[in-house]
């Protein structure tokens, strides 16, 4: 039995006072759900002061990126062990703006989720399709490419250290989400697909997150779905109570 997973991606968005005031509102409203893993991933510079305001809290921290390089010449990166030095658990990791806004190539995505599993990080992998893929009807050969080339060469015990996230980039901070429909057929897609890599007692363990325009409203038929194991949420993972509300559903 997979435990949901809701995190939310506060992207780059609020400011000092409010990721802390945010951080703790969530710490307070969900002090007492356990049935649900949540983490949330604020923009680097607020890790810190969000850490501080999650402690004691059952409410995970996690990074929006993450390098894959150890240490040295490479301006504007942040490390592994940075992020664990600041109680990251997770990290997000080819989220589709990443992709498609900073030009992240899947040969970089798997680079990162390796020095992510081997820095003790939680990868959150983002797969996803445009808009002209699903129109063009390659949704599943993209997101299976994806995959494949996401995990190339992460073993299977590497593996379960992963969630998946499927993100349609047409649904991701457009107001537009994907039916419940539709998301369950590509979740079972790439169940199938870590099946064939994985086995399925690995492919049954691994949870795999929507993402996409998710919010109050759409939570329960989304999460009904047999393969949507939790949720990636943007604009709605900014407001306490929205946020709240999701996780209450859920629980
Ligand atoms: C996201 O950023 O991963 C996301 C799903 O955003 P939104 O919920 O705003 O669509």
């Amino acid at each position: 039995m997979r435990k949901p997973f809701i995190a939310g991606n506060w992207k780059m968005n609020t400011d000092s006072a409010g990721a802390v005031a945010l951080a703790a509102g969530l710490a307070k409203e969900l002090s007492s759900v356990d049935t649900v893993d949540v983490a949330v991933c604020p923009p680097f510079v607020y890790l810190q002061s969000v850490a501080a305001a999650l402690s004691a809290s059952n409410v995970a921290l996690g990074s929006q990126n993450v390098y894959f390089e150890e240490k040295g010449a490479f301006t504007g990166e942040i490390s592994c062990a940075m992020l664990k030095d600041t109680s990251c658990a997770y990290a997000i990791i080819g989220h589709s703006e990443r992709r498609h806004v900073m030009g992240e190539t899947d040969a970089m995505i798997n680079k990162k989720i390796s020095a992510a599993i081997s820095g003790g990080l939680l990868p959150i992998f983002c797969v996803g399709e445009l808009l002209e893929d699903r129109q063009g009807g390659t949704t599943n050969e993209v997101v299976a490419s994806q995959i494949k080339n996401g995990l190339e060469g992460i073993c299977a015990e590497s593996v379960q250290a992963v969630t998946v996230a499927y993100e349609p980039v047409w649904a991701i901070g457009t107001g537009l989400t994907a039916t419940p429909e539709q998301a369950q057929e590509v979740h079972a897609m790439i169940r199938g697909l870590l099946t064939e890599l994985y086995g399925n007692e690995i492919a049954q363990a691994i949870r795999i997150q929507y993402g996409g325009s998710a919010k109050p409203s759409n939570t329960a038929e989304l999460m009904a779905q047999p393969d949507v194991d939790g949720l990636l949420v943007g604009g709605a993972s900014l407001k306490v109570e929205d946020f709240a509300a999701m996780i209450k559903t859920i629980a």
